[in-house]
């Protein structure tokens, strides 16, 4: 089926759904199409609020502070305090358990 596009019609940028012009967010993949709302993620170039400080998809933060903790090298977490803090997945935890030092158990 071929999709006609009227004049108060845009297609999507994201997934090239036809919503309308004057929508900031796309009602099929709930992804921002308006310029005037919306910017660039700077880390992963998503479009996120103008005025966001966080980084809803890659979890940046982009007032310049990290809102995660980092890893301390004192300080040993655990895999799970790890895997929900940093939505890490075994592979990236060996590695951060390899960077500071620590055996894991
Ligand atoms: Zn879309
Ligand atoms: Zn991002």
């Amino acid at each position: 089926m071929v999709k006609q596009m009227s004049e108060s019609q845009k297609s999507c940028p994201h997934c090239a759904e036809i919503v309308a012009d004057e929508a900031i967010l796309c009602r099929f993949c709930d992804r921002g199409i308006s310029k005037e709302h919306y910017k660039n993620c700077p880390f992963c170039a998503e479009m996120i609020w103008t005025d966001a400080v966080f980084c809803r998809y890659c979890r940046s933060t982009l007032n310049g502070k990290s809102a995660w903790p980092q890893p301390s090298r004192k300080r040993l977490f655990t895999l799970d305090e790890a895997a929900t803090l940093f939505k890490l997945d075994d592979a990236a935890i060996d590695k951060i358990f390899e960077k500071i030092g620590v055996k894991k158990k």
